[in-house]
């Protein structure tokens, strides 16, 4: 996917951060075109609502649909912003490009669907428009690339991918986890794909927004959407996480971004330092399974078993300790030396049954 291009609109010049704000759903004309303007007014220059909502149960408010692209034009003609929207179906599509929508994402549970993704995709082909694609819902890398694969494939090359966090069972800090290792992961796949965090649904509050976004643009993310609402507390969807346009515009005025792609002397002799250091650790891994296959024909010799589990408590209890005394956290170290141990088992079965 190396043509893919950077996610620009032609009225718009390019910048980083893109920031996407808006309600989580367009609610009425009224709430829609107030909060565009107060958005507008404080810098914003691409304007989301949903208009199509995917509930996640029958019977809430799922939106008011296509009664509110004409707010959306509305919201183009008075203030000059872009807008976007979720689109789910062919007639979704259909529609929003028949009112002149600028840019469409796909939500977390349309991307983690195939059939939904190619019939979209195939909705799409020959159209340039920007789309954004959500992660899926749950932590799946490939099923979030095919996705964006086949909108690729139908000939898009303005796409990005937007980083929602990842739904899970209980009760947790974060509405969905952010899995910040995944879109990592994504920009080693394909580094010229654009990649937008959403901390409002990471969130799911307001209070954890600022520090998401720091994070997102830390991370060399090209992006932020941000659900505003003019009066979040009456908000008919996500009103725990919607920021009033003055508290985002306090945010994103403290977000501090920092240049990507500078890559200085100093960076690139950090870099060599750490090649030197994974070299040596990958070499003490090597010895280290040499000495563990050398204990495995010891322990053949003599009829022992592999497992002797208060010899691998021991050796847990005392790096771990050792780790956190220089500065390392106890769930890191503990799942290096858990990989470590399972791959020195395994080389221990194999001598075992030679
Ligand atoms: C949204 O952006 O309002 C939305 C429904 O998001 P998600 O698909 O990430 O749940
Ligand atoms: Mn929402």
């Amino acid at each position: 996917m190396k043509d893919l291009k950077p996610i620009t609109f032609s009225q718009l010049p390019y910048c980083r951060p893109l920031i996407i704000a808006g309600p989580c759903s367009a609610e009425s004309e009224q709430q829609t075109i107030t909060t565009a303007k107060m958005l507008a007014a404080r810098g914003i220059k691409v304007f989301r609502s949903g208009l199509w909502k995917p509930r996640t149960k029958p019977g809430g408010f799922e939106g008011v649909g296509s009664e509110g692209l004409a707010w959306l034009k509305r919201v183009k003609q008075e203030t000059g912003m872009m807008v976007a929207t979720e689109v789910a179906t062919e007639r979704h599509i259909e529609e929003s490009l028949n009112a002149g929508i600028d840019m469409l994402w796909i939500g977390a549970r349309t991307s983690a669907n195939p059939f939904s993704m190619q019939q979209i995709a195939d909705a799409l082909r020959g159209v340039d428009i920007p789309i954004l694609v959500k992660n899926p819902v749950n932590p799946d890398l490939d099923l979030w690339i095919g996705a964006i694969e086949r909108l690729y494939n139908a000939g898009l090359r303005r796409i990005g991918a937007i980083h929602r966090g990842f739904t899970s069972y209980g009760k947790h800090l974060y509405r969905n986890q952010p899995q910040w290792h995944i879109p990592i992961e994504l920009r080693r796949r394909i580094p010229q794909l654009p990649i937008i965090g959403d901390p409002s649904h990471i969130a799911g509050r307001t209070d954890f927004i600022a520090q998401l976004s720091q994070q997102a643009m830390d991370l060399g993310f090209d992006g932020l959407i941000i659900e505003s609402h003019c009066s979040p507390n009456e908000a008919l969807s996500d009103a725990s996480q919607q920021l009033t346009p003055d508290a985002l515009h306090e945010i994103l005025s403290c977000l501090v971004v920092r240049e990507s792609c500078l890559i200085t002397e100093k960076l690139t002799e950090l870099r060599r330092h750490i090649d030197n250091l994974d070299n040596e650790l990958i070499s003490l891994l090597a010895e280290r399974m040499r000495v563990s296959r050398e204990i495995g024909h010891y322990k053949k010799g003599n009829s022992m078993p592999i497992l002797q589990a208060n010899r691998y408590d021991e050796i847990l209890t005392k790096r771990i300790a050792q780790a956190q005394q220089l500065g390392m956290s106890e769930s890191f170290i503990k799942s290096i030396l858990e990989a470590i141990h399972e791959e020195s088992v395994q080389q221990q079965v194999r001598i075992l049954n030679k």
